[in-house]
């Protein structure tokens, strides 16, 4: 199988001394629809910045498509459409010419290049806006518009930085549908995000990044199995000293107060297997809820342990 993205040991030392990243692996295969989660900070566009040249690395190494970035710049950049967080076009500019423009940066014919800007510009449902600055578009607009510009010359990658941060959530729909029409089409995906939701929805496989390390890299389907996984709070009758083990494989019991605990039940282990034990230990429960929004407990989790 083609790798799209592999990315060797990664790190990046701001001018401040601040270490953004220190020292990331991933690879991210061919077709592949991908999400880099992490909490604001984490590093993610820093990590974009590398691969698509914008911010300088301290040291590793970035290859697109087997070739290396930084001794095939021209032909990486040819394989890669990058959607930047902030909307970094003209506002004086009209909107066909944002895209014409970028266009010409890849030395496509005017031709060819009007063509690719029509195609995309109604894909995006901005045909209709097209010799309009782009000032007087809206926030989810100029959000389609960069994503237009990245895939005019059509590239297999395509990278796009928090693609719906302040999209309602109409609109967002409508580009998780476009997004994953064009990854059916062969088109690789990269997103980074903060939605949860959004990762669930999209992608096949994710990574998390916290404090500038990859502290998960899995499919979202092994991910959401680990959400079989139950997550309970207990309120017991008698007084909790500390963590304790229940001698069962993989559950696990964390004090939060003198009179209740978080519970882990995983997946193969039953919910009365676990109450029994209680019984045995002598430990009384008055009341139990479910802890809600399990995949943020879990990328909450993540965080922990990686803290800790
Ligand atoms: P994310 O995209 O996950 O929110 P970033 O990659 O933007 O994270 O930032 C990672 C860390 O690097 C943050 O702590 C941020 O403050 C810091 N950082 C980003 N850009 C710079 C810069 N130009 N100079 C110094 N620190 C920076």
């Amino acid at each position: 199988m083609t790798t799209a993205i592999s990315i060797k040991n990664l790190q990046k030392t701001y001018a401040n001394g601040f270490e953004a990243l220190k020292g990331i692996s991933l690879e991210v295969e061919q077709g592949d629809f991908f999400a880099l989660l992490g909490p604001n900070g984490a590093g993610k566009s820093t990590t974009i910045g590398v691969i698509s040249t914008l911010v300088n690395k301290t040291s590793g190494s970035v290859e697109v498509f087997g070739k290396n970035v930084d001794t095939h710049v021209y032909e990486t950049k040819l394989d890669l459409g990058v959607v930047p967080q902030e909307v970094n076009f003209s506002q004086f500019e009209k909107v066909r010419d944002i895209v014409m423009t970028q266009a010409g940066y890849y030395g496509m014919p005017r031709q060819l290049a009007s063509e690719r800007c029509e195609k995309y510009l109604r894909k995006l449902g901005l045909w209709e806006k097209r010799s309009e600055k782009s000032r007087s578009l809206s926030g989810g607009m100029k959000r389609r518009l960069m994503i237009a510009r990245a895939l005019v010359h059509e590239p297999r990658l395509l990278i796009l930085d928090e693609p719906t941060a302040g999209v309602d959530i109409e609109l967002r729909r409508s580009m998780w549908e476009f997004l994953t029409e064009i990854n059916k089409n062969g088109t690789t995906i990269i997103l980074t995000t903060h939605y949860l939701e959004e990762a669930e929805q999209l992608c096949r496989n994710i990574a998390i990044i916290d404090e500038g390390n990859i502290i998960e890299n899995t499919s979202m389907r092994k991910l959401l199995a680990e959400l079989d996984s139950q997550v309970f709070i207990l309120d017991t009758a008698i007084e909790i000293a500390a963590d304790f083990d229940l001698g069962l494989e993989n559950a696990s019991v964390r004090k939060i107060d003198e009179h209740s605990v978080e519970l882990l039940v995983p997946g193969g282990i039953s919910i009365n297997q676990v109450f029994s034990r209680f019984d045995q230990l002598g430990i009384k429960i008055d009341s139990m809820r479910n802890k809600t929004n399990r995949l943020e407990q879990l990328f909450l989790s993540k965080l922990n342990d990686n803290q800790n």
